[in-house]
């Protein structure tokens, strides 16, 4: 056994992971070696997750659509997970050119063992020996995120974003001091600073307030690697790859004092998040036992579209189910319902290109109250034609893109700027 080997095995093990953004060229990962070396030389042992390069996932499953509209899941996850095998190459060699020992693996030649549910597969455990043998031989180790293998021995992948799940699963098998994820922001915040300029940066969060940040679509850290980090106390903490900067630590729940619960009813969210370009589709007054495939069909549907909110109500006004994706995903459900609503068997209501500020986290002890406060703010005449809908943590205000525009500001006043 060498000297160096002797020496890694008492250091601290930290996981890193990299977002595309971050890797998007040849300079980008060289800076991001350079990084990792003086990183190494602090004595820490290194696993390191990379995403694809820039929009590369987009372009592999742009041309999976071209040959397929609806691409074979196995292939497209064998497709895919070539992305992140081309980043932890490069980066291993980039080290290498370095002077830094470095040995690149995929997710499957280090034991991230997932279910069989190809594109969104789920981890259920990782054999990281592999990993753990490299690191003691004194390497850093690149990992390709976003994918595994499943106990039939097929290449499967994370859902969009998995990366984050990847460095999560593995800080949790290796026992890491901590969780980084570096990306092009810097930290979690009240809102995009790109957006509103004095946006503040959450120092800490808990694991809840995260999972219920990333449940209301803030795409910073995926909401699946949050709740893995919350399960296996993997301390996690969220910053910027391009320059140093505090980001944001996520980890147990800060103690809450009684007295400040007490004292403190206002409604206090976390942060607002910003989705533009979304559809609405609302059915209702309809029976969906006297059509058990129109049922099947808009639950099929509902779930292919992967919407941000979904909504279902019934009593005696009826039943109600409605929905908030991505126009595109939208337009199957709608082609379903739009033409039993011209024959009278319900109604349909569908608005497109609108703005949703989803308010998220720390909810309010009534949605009534949230609703009402939301009012005050907009009583006026020149924000017209807004609606709410509120879903697990977050209240979802709806609203064409001008108007939304000019709420951004009022509404981050409102809860952040006193
Ligand atoms: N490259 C994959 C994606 O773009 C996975 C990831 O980045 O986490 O979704
Ligand atoms: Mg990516």
């Amino acid at each position: 056994m060498s000297d160096q080997r002797d020496r890694s095995a008492e250091n601290p093990i930290l996981v890193r992971k990299y977002g595309g953004s971050s890797l998007a060229s040849v300079d980008r990962i060289r800076a991001v070696a350079a990084d990792l070396v003086a990183k190494n030389r602090e004595g820490y042992r290194l696993a390191v997750v990379v995403s694809a390069m820039g929009r590369t996932t987009d372009e592999l499953q742009h041309l999976a659509e071209q040959i397929a509209p609806r691409p074979p899941r196995r292939e497209l996850d064998m497709l895919l997970s070539v992305g992140e095998r081309i980043t932890m190459s490069l980066l291993s060699m980039a080290l290498q050119s370095q002077g830094c020992s470095a040995i690149s693996f995929t997710g499957s030649q280090c034991g991230i063992i997932t279910d069989t549910s190809h594109t969104d597969a789920r981890v259920i455990e990782v054999r990281a020996d592999r990993v753990r043998e490299s690191l003691a031989d004194g390497h850093v180790v690149i990992v390709a995120g976003f994918q595994g293998v499943s106990r039939e021995r097929e290449i499967t992948t994370l859902g969009r974003g998995g990366s984050d799940t990847t460095a999560v699963a593995l800080a949790a098998a290796l026992g890491a001091e901590r969780c980084e994820i570096l990306k092009d922001v810097d930290g979690v915040f009240t809102a995009d600073p790109h957006l509103v300029a004095v946006a503040k940066r959450h120092p800490r969060l808990g694991y809840r307030q995260m999972e219920e940040i990333a449940e209301a679509g803030c795409g910073v850290v995926h909401q699946r690697a949050v709740a893995f980090a919350r399960k296996h106390d993997v301390e996690l903490y969220v910053g910027s790859s391009f320059h140093r900067s505090p980001g944001t630590v996520v980890g147990p729940a800060p103690d809450a004092s009684a007295d400040a619960a007490d004292t403190a009813p206002r409604w206090r969210p976390l942060s607002l998040v910003v989705h533009e370009n979304m559809a609405l589709l609302e059915f209702s007054r309809f029976d969906p036992d006297a059509d058990p495939a129109l049922r099947t069909g808009l639950a099929a549907g509902s779930a292919a579209a992967a919407p941000l909110i979904e909504w279902c109500t019934e009593g005696p006004d009826g039943f109600l189910w409605g929905l908030v994706a991505a126009p595109e995903s939208v337009a199957d459900l709608h082609d379903l319902v739009a033409p039993r609503a011209e024959a009278g068997e319900g109604r349909c209501r569908f608005r497109s290109g609108l703005t949703c500020l989803s308010i998220a986290g720390d909810p309010p002890r009534s949605w009534l109250e949230a609703d009402g406060e939301i009012a005050a703010i907009f009583s006026d005449r020149e924000f017209a034609g807004w609606e709410i809908r509120t879903s697990g943590s977050a209240l979802h205000l709806l609203a064409p893109p001008d108007v939304a525009a000019r709420m951004i500001p009022l509404l981050h006043a409102r809860f952040w700027e006193d």
